[in-house]
């Protein structure tokens, strides 16, 4: 039977209004789960890095607190939200939410996810083993927040990038090593994280996304909708589209993989103006999958997107160097310096730097195609 994708109109945060919305898309996730009353809820929002009242960086803390709302309403014995953000703690970031004492006056806990367990992945997956938060297998249900944004290497976050989420921060780098600049492998351990996690309840806080220079330093921008799943890939394979990105790796590897189920889309579907992307597309990263692999290199290096600074907005705080999987930005004179040669273009560093000096930028045959699909895309809605 064909998974449910429903879509819900949100204007504002404000907590009536969401509340009704996030019910609209909880109740077939709901019926698709088989309930949850007397079982345990892990929620996995996306906590980047807070910075202000709807930081578009991470779902909103209204959000966080009605989805927990709507687990204990349906009867869940035990509501927990953990993540793993880079930088901060899940604690301090809740905190600077303001959302800590209303969480646990529902009689819900928040913490960073702290073990790890080495996994077997399935039989079919692209890689044999990952290490992820052993807390996930402590409760019965995990309930993905994920926030709608633009992502410097993998165009989108959604549902199923989320799930790096449950990765420790050092391997998190180490994955970046391993896959280097292939940008669909990356894809193929997100989907193989997505077939062992499962998560069963996956939500999209659409409400203020974040398009530009994302994940960290993009600009907000209104699109008023949630959107809700039992299956994460099955909701960003509806709505990456929406969003004017027809070739999400993840959703173009699932799909290849056969991963993706078949799915119908209910509610108020949103018609919105494609989303500005962090730079142009990298679409060798994807066409060039049936070339040679010398070839392939080749041209990938060719076309991707750099890095590049703007001293204009760098304070020199080095921490795009510590987040460097190969070590090879460093600070030089209080300022980042790039080895483009050694650079594997994962955008961890445009992803972490709080001030946005960041960007990546590619050749102007790929600005010009950018600018000519943005124009189009606004043209034809
Ligand atoms: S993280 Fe950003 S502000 Fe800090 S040194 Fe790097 S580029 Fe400059
Ligand atoms: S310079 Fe930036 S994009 Fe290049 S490898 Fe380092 S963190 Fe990744």
């Amino acid at each position: 039977m064909a998974v449910t994708v429903a879509f819900a109109e949100a204007r504002s945060y404000e907590r009536e209004e969401l509340r009704a919305a996030l019910r609209k898309v909880f109740a077939p996730q709901l019926e698709e789960s088989g309930g949850v009353s007397g079982r345990s809820v892990l929620i996995k929002p996306n906590l980047l890095a807070w910075k202000k009242d709807d930081d578009p960086t991470c779902v909103n803390p209204a959000f966080i607190v009605e989805t927990a709302r709507l687990f204990l309403e349906a009867g869940a014995c035990r509501v927990a939200v953990m993540e793993n953000p880079a930088v901060r703690s899940a604690q301090a970031i809740i905190a600077d939410m303001g959302i800590a004492r209303e969480l646990e006056q529902m009689g819900v806990t928040f913490a960073n996810f702290a073990d790890y367990r080495d996994c077997r992945l399935a039989e079919n997956a692209a890689f044999r083993n990952a290490e992820i938060a052993a807390e996930r297998f402590d409760f019965d249900f995990v309930a993905n927040l994920a926030k709608v944004k633009t992502h410097g290497m993998m165009t989108l976050t959604l549902a199923v990038k989320n799930l790096f989420g449950f990765i420790s921060g050092g391997e998190r780098l180490a994955w970046h090593l391993k896959v280097r600049r292939d940008f669909s492998l990356f894809a193929d351990f997100l989907l193989d994280l997505y077939v062992e996690i499962r998560p069963q309840f996956n939500f999209l806080d659409g409400v203020v996304a974040m398009e530009g220079n994302g994940p960290g330093s993009g600009t907000p921008v209104e699109c008023h909708f949630v959107a809700g799943s039992s299956d994460a890939l099955a909701l960003d394979a509806a709505t990456a589209p929406l969003l004017g990105v027809n070739d999400l790796l993840t959703v173009t590897r699932g799909k290849a993989r056969g991963l993706l189920e078949d799915f119908v889309c209910t509610g108020d579907i949103p018609q919105l103006a494609p989303l500005l992307r962090p730079d142009p597309p990298k679409p060798l990263s994807q066409w060039g999958l049936n070339l040679p692999p010398g070839l392939r290199e080749l041209m990938r290096d060719r076309l991707l997107a750099r890095p590049e600074l703007d001293t204009s907005r760098c304070i020199g705080c080095g921490l795009c160097a510590k987040m460097c999987p190969p070590q090879s930005l460093k600070i030089v004179d209080g300022r980042p310096k790039f080895n483009l040669d050694e650079c594997i273009r994962c955008c961890c560093c445009q992803e972490h730097c709080p001030k946005g000096a960041i960007r990546f930028r590619a050749n102007l045959f790929l600005r010009a195609l950018e600018t000519l699909r943005v124009f189009f895309g606004r043209l034809l809605r």
